[in-house]
């Protein structure tokens, strides 16, 4: 244990380690282009997935009748419907309701889980106000599906389950098309309702925030987790088959996968290894471990490194960032004496330390930095004295700062790849990118230092772009897209 009280080679290390000047942004810019191309090449092509939604056609404003959305990716699920009126009435009405799915249900079967949704539906609907909405005659209520988790797309109202995440496991539904099991439970309880787009929450807030600003060509999402979809030019598109080549289409980058020139520190790597999907992976494999398979069983170990770091989510999303700083915390507690000569117990609890924490900590103005010194008494029952309190907030703005600014370079990416096939902004075309979830919402640091990645990388053809808020739109952009893609 060093004594010093003045220096922490740990935290000038770690900020060291985190710089990204603007050369290196553009790096990490130019190698995120690169990967998407590799991505739209062949499956599998590079970092970024690039999964087609089939979404070709999104929200003019015309949509006109009754549309529905259903959310399902957490413990809640939301329904919402939507009286469109056209170009001139817009959104006539829109109602909605969030329903929390027993525990039991999430561990259950597909016909209890689904016949449990469709019986809120059908209450849902059973509520719903005459004068307000209405369906038009002989037609089915059609449902635009975001589901949130992962799924292979077979075409606009189908998908296959790869695997279920956040806590669910319910059974017999892996390789199987969720909108079949939905509608079918439908069918069920004789809810005349039928999904016509299957939809993810990105697609959703692309769709949403199109509907009332045309120029918008990109949604991202800053929250617990990221990704980012945009309009792509389907010729650009090696890996599409399908004969036209004309048209846009929606590209799902699930960009949260880059892994490659991110400067990462021993702190995300030690975070990558005790992360749940890397850990999942690796318990799957253990009954292999033997000796006949030990060399299989590191293959596998080196695969589930590749398909899994996913280090460009854990370095820019708000999930993680709470978690990294607590882990530098940690050690300049072992190695500097950060909080005298005590450990702080909470400091060893993962994720004890959350993004909301270091945004209040760094909202903090006071002179003595009273707030910081609550939050470290709060959270990680701790007393830090003043020079204790300053260095935890160089750690909260070094991780901020490097999240906020790979963020920016990652937009600047999509931007340019935009730019190259379409040459809207040469044209004095405006192009919008929508932008949704807490972190991007309630971090003004982050944001600034997005923003900063930015003004480097663009120079002056920021003056083409603009960064819009668009909050929880995702609903109703999947009742938008039930609505252009309608089967009458
Ligand atoms: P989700 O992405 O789970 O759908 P949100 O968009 O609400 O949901 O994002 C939640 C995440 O945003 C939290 O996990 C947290 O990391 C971050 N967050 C929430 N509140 C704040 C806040 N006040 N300041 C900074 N980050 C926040």
């Amino acid at each position: 244990r060093s004594n010093s009280a003045s220096t922490c080679p740990v935290l000038t290390k770690f900020q060291k380690d985190c710089d990204t000047p603007t050369p290196y942004l553009r790096n990490v810019a130019n190698a995120i282009a690169d990967d998407m191309r590799a991505g739209l090449a062949v499956e599998g092509g590079g970092d970024l997935d690039m999964i087609l939604t089939y979404v070709d056609a999104l929200p003019s404003g015309n949509e006109e009748g009754l549309f529905y959305a259903l959310d399902l990716g957490g413990t809640n699920f939301r329904v919402r419907s939507v009286q469109l009126g056209g170009k001139k009435k817009r959104v006539i009405a829109t109602e909605s309701e969030q329903i929390s799915i027993p525990q039991k249900l999430m561990i259950g079967t597909s016909e209890e889980l689904f016949g449990f949704i469709a019986a809120k539906l059908a209450s849902f609907v059973a509520k719903e106000k005459p004068g307000r909405f209405q369906l038009e005659e002989g037609r089915k209520r059609e449902i635009g599906f975001t589901f949130s988790f992962p799924v292979k797309q077979t075409s606009i109202d189908s998908g296959t389950l790869i695997k279920w995440t956040k806590g669910f496991k319910v059974s017999g539904m892996e390789g199987k098309n969720v909108v079949a099991c939905l509608n079918e439970a439908m069918e069920a309880h004789g809810l005349d309702m039928r999904v016509s787009a299957l939809v993810n929450d990105g697609v959703g807030t692309l769709a949403g925030a199109r509907y009332s600003d045309e120029d918008v060509m990109i949604g991202v999402i800053l929250g617990t987790g990221t990704n980012a979809c945009y309009v792509e030019q389907k010729h650009a598109i090696p890996k599409l088959q399908s004969k036209s080549s004309s048209g846009t289409t929606i590209i799902n980058t699930e960009w949260g996968g880059f892994s490659k020139v991110l400067p990462q520190t021993i702190f995300d790597q030690e975070m990558d290894a005790n992360s749940p999907n890397r850990g999942e992976h690796v318990v799957e494999f253990y009954p292999f471990f033997n000796n006949i398979y030990v060399f299989l069983f590191l293959f596998l170990q080196l695969f589930t490194v590749c398909v899994w770091m996913k280090l460009y989510e854990k370095m820019i999303s708000g999930m993680y960032l709470g978690e990294i700083v607590r882990r530098v915390l940690l050690q300049m507690c072992e190695t500097s004496d950060l909080f005298g000569q005590f450990v702080p117990v909470k400091l060893s609890t993962p994720f004890e330390l959350r993004t909301e924490h270091l945004c209040k900590m760094q909202e903090d103005t006071t002179d003595d930095l009273q707030t910081v010194g609550s939050v470290l008494y709060n959270i990680l029952e701790v007393e830090a004295n003043l020079n204790a309190r300053r260095r935890v907030v160089e750690v909260c703005d070094t991780v901020v700062k490097r999240g906020g600014r790979l963020a920016g370079a990652g937009i600047v990416a999509i931007l340019e790849k935009i730019e190259e096939e379409t040459k809207r902004m040469g044209s004095g075309k405006r192009t919008v990118v929508a932008m949704d979830g807490a972190l991007y919402e309630k971090y003004p640091q982050y944001r600034q230092y997005m923003q900063d990645a930015l003004v480097e990388l663009l120079g002056d053809k920021l003056s083409h772009i603009a960064i819009k808020h668009t909050k929880d739109v995702s609903g109703l952009g999947a009742a938008l897209l039930a609505a252009t893609n309608s089967i009458y």
